[in-house]
């Protein structure tokens, strides 16, 4: 699909809440996207690589660490705009906007609010010029939903760490250079460490047939005694709500990107129902295709304003946990529910590679599993509203 019509759709006029800067990165990063991700992203999602070349331009565009203050590298923009970058990534392709979310949200957060100063300085910088690329290890083979129960772990050996254990499922495990580890000390509790590529028994073997996130490179983390620099554990913060914080912003990001997807399906089908001519009308005019597009811009426009809600509640600093949640899973079901009608509408053009439609769709399986899935999210609300865990 290198012809990228893409025409964004603000039926609320949402646009008016935003500031000059929000629409100016919103702008740069949709250009961006138009020229760099459209032409070629099929290419790489049907032969399951990521375009690695884009690294560089991600970085440039400012797609690392938005919300970091530029004393370390970053951006210094505010939640609102970090959205709006994530929604214009997500539209070009989830994998990379979850290249995108894992460097910001995952790497450089934690090591933002948690790091030491000599931590901050060292990597940092490195990571927003995309000069590092990070990954992050929370999820193991058997711990999933529930990752308190990790079995990574390590031992004080006096001037080093010995790090033992396996992560799964990892978004740039394969490519990065440096990965945020949650692993458990000797007394079980979980802290971060800063694991970096080279250091002996650390492996990132790839996960090969993804049917999803196929642009995105997946794989897992495996520690064979490995030797960590005490210097490298996060001193900030210990304990399972450490690594919950940075999902807390990958999900916030998430919840932005879905709208991103669903915009691009809706745009996709609404100008492909207005040209594709049966029984002499444009389907455009039939009321079941009317009922498809009329629901989907509904469900756009409630999710645009959802995000832009709970961007100021961000900004201000007043988010909950369980409102990013719910955010989370209102928008990604609904940019899924989204793509499901429009490739309908497209017919059989719909499960083709011309279309956006089916490879976002596809996509999003992956996005609705991982940062907590639809299931959990909806338990945090659950547990939220009736202060009562359903979780065991
Ligand atoms: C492409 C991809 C990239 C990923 N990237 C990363 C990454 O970079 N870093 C990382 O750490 N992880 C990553 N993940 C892992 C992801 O976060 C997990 O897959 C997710 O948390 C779910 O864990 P699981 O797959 O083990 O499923 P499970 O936890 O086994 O869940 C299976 C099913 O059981 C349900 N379930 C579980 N517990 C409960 C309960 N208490 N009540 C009701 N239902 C329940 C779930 O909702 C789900 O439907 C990634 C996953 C994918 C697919």
């Amino acid at each position: 699909m290198s012809n990228d019509l893409f025409q964004s759709h603000d039926y609320y006029l949402v646009d008016e809440l935003l500031s000059e800067e929000h629409i100016l990165v919103r702008n740069t990063t949709r250009e961006w996207v138009k020229r760099e991700v459209t032409p070629i992203i099929e290419e790489y999602a049907q032969r399951a690589e990521f375009p690695a070349h884009l690294r560089k331009g991600l970085a440039e565009i400012g797609a690392y660490g938005p919300f970091i203050p530029q004393e370390y590298g970053g951006a210094g923009l505010d939640y609102i705009s970090y959205g709006l970058m994530m929604q214009e990534i997500e539209r070009g392709d989830s994998g990379i906007r979850s290249t995108c979310s894992v460097q910001s949200s995952l790497v450089m957060f934690p090591i933002y609010k948690y790091g030491s100063e000599e931590q901050k300085r060292k990597y940092l910088p490195r990571l927003a010029s995309g000069e590092l690329l990070g990954a992050f290890g929370l999820t193991e083979p058997n711990y999933g939903s529930n990752p308190g129960g990790m079995v990574t772990h390590f031992k004080d050996m006096g001037d080093h760490y010995l790090l033992n254990g396996s992560k799964m499922w990892i978004s740039n495990a394969p490519i990065c250079d440096i990965a945020i580890v949650w692993a458990k000390n000797e007394e079980g509790r979980i802290h971060g460490l800063i694991v970096e590529r080279g250091m002996e028994g650390f492996s990132t073997p790839e996960t090969k047939n993804k049917w999803s996130l196929r642009a995105s490179s997946t794989g897992e983390l495996v520690f064979d005694n490995v030797r960590v620099p005490k210097e490298n554990l996060l001193p900030g913060r210990s304990g399972l709500g450490a690594p919950l914080s940075c999902l807390d912003s990958a999900r916030y990001g998430i919840a932005w990107g879905a709208i991103g997807v669903a915009l691009d399906c809706y745009d996709t089908a609404l100008r492909y129902a207005k040209q594709r001519i049966q029984f002499d009308k444009p389907i455009a005019a039939f009321q079941l295709q009317q009922k498809k597009l009329a629901e989907m811009i509904t469900e756009i426009t409630k999710a645009q304003l959802l995000a832009w809600r709970l961007g100021t509640l961000r900004n201000e600093d007043r988010a909950t946990t369980a409102q990013i949640s719910m955010a989370k899973r209102n928008n990604v079901e609904m940019a899924l529910r989204v793509a499901r009608e429009a490739r309908q509408i497209l017919g059989g053009m719909g499960i083709t590679g011309d279309y956006p439609i089916m490879r976002h769709m596809m996509n999003l399986e992956s996005v609705i599993t991982y940062e907590g899935t639809h299931d959990i999210h909806l338990l945090i609300t659950g547990a939220d509203i009736t202060g009562i865990p359903a979780f065991k």
